[in-house]
């Protein structure tokens, strides 16, 4: 891209030229401070996480919780994970982040099982790079044994270009071997990267999460309707379970149940949230705005 801006900025003349150039060095300075704001994040332990519910959409019960990373910045403010994640995958730091990450939400999960609070499952999004560098089978299962969470009560979401980066099988290899733990595998913003029905098949996929876009206009948009039928129909076919992510509304809700959508995440159920609300909210009962087990029948 920054070869491109370069070719544009040159054909266009010299002034245009030193524009793109100071443009191209503030965004770089930018990104510099960001990282090293966040390095020292990370040691000074500034990096939090949040909750957010997954609900199955014929009962409403409450089957399991993504942990999200929010970082509140003593002098940038609250960063977005959309702007800092990019930066600490490009800079390795998202080998360390992603260990805390893993560690923490499976110290979570398995203080709420001690304290008795219904959670299937505790959902832990896994960068490309922490998957392909180094030996993520090692990492987790330690993370399991010293957290003493229960293999079956940990999901972790994987990308599908992450699953397509595989030159020699050795994807295949690793997702067999973090299988063998006994934990789950779900295959986030499905629908948004290189889908390959092929590698659904041959790989040990449990879940496929509908990716947001799909979501956002299902009642105004026919070919997006048309997209999640097609993904709950291939999850039917191929016996995984399919996850709408950012459901807001009751009409998203309403088609979901109606197609026989698993499972619903989203602000119409809840915002992330941290530790302690999610525990509170959990801990009081159904008050899930939509009530969804009242107006779709459980699906066969
Ligand atoms: P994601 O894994 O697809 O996470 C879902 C995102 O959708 C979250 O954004 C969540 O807050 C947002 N969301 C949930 N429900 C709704 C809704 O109803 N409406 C809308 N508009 N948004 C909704 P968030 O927390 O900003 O995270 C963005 C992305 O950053 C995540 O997308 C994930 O790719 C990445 N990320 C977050 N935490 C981690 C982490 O611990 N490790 C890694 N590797 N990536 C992470
Ligand atoms: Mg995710
Ligand atoms: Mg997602
Ligand atoms: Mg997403």
């Amino acid at each position: 891209r920054a070869d491109t801006a370069m070719y544009q900025a040159k054909a266009s003349g010299r002034n245009t030229f030193r524009f793109f150039t100071a443009q191209m060095n503030a965004d770089a300075h930018e990104r510099l401070v960001m990282l090293s704001h966040l390095r020292q994040a990370v040691q000074r332990g500034e990096l939090e996480l949040h909750y957010q519910p997954q609900v199955e959409l014929a009962t409403g019960r409450v089957v399991g919780a993504e942990a999200l990373l929010r970082w509140q910045c003593a002098e940038l403010g609250s960063v977005p994970p959309a702007r800092f994640i990019p930066l600490a995958e490009e800079s390795g730091l998202i080998i360390p982040i992603g260990e805390w990450v893993l560690r923490e939400a499976c110290r979570q999960a398995r203080a709420w099982y001690d304290q008795g609070l219904e959670l299937a499952v505790m959902a832990v999004n896994v960068s490309a790079l922490q998957f392909h560098r180094g030996d993520p089978v090692e990492m987790v299962g330690r993370i399991l044994r010293e957290t003493g969470l229960p293999a079956e009560c940990l999901e972790l979401e994987l990308t599908e270009s992450l699953l397509v980066q595989d030159g020699s099988g050795t994807t295949l290899n690793t997702l067999r071997r973090l299988k063998a733990l006994g934990l789950r595998i779900a295959i986030d913003d499905f629908g948004t990267g290189y889908s390959s029905l092929a590698y659904l098949r041959r790989f040990p996929i449990d879940k496929l999460k509908i990716d947001r876009a799909f979501v956002r206009d299902l009642a105004s948009d026919p070919e997006d309707a048309a997209i999640v039928n097609l993904i709950v129909d291939l999850g039917r076919i191929l016996k995984l379970k399919t996850v709408a992510e950012g459901v807001e509304d009751h009409g998203q809700l309403a088609f979901l149940c109606e197609r026989g959508c698993n499972d619903g995440q989203g602000y119409l159920f809840a915002r992330p949230m941290p530790a302690a609300a999610f525990a509170a909210w959990l801990g009081s009962g159904p008050l899930l705005p939509g009530q969804p087990g009242q107006d779709c029948p459980p699906h066969a």
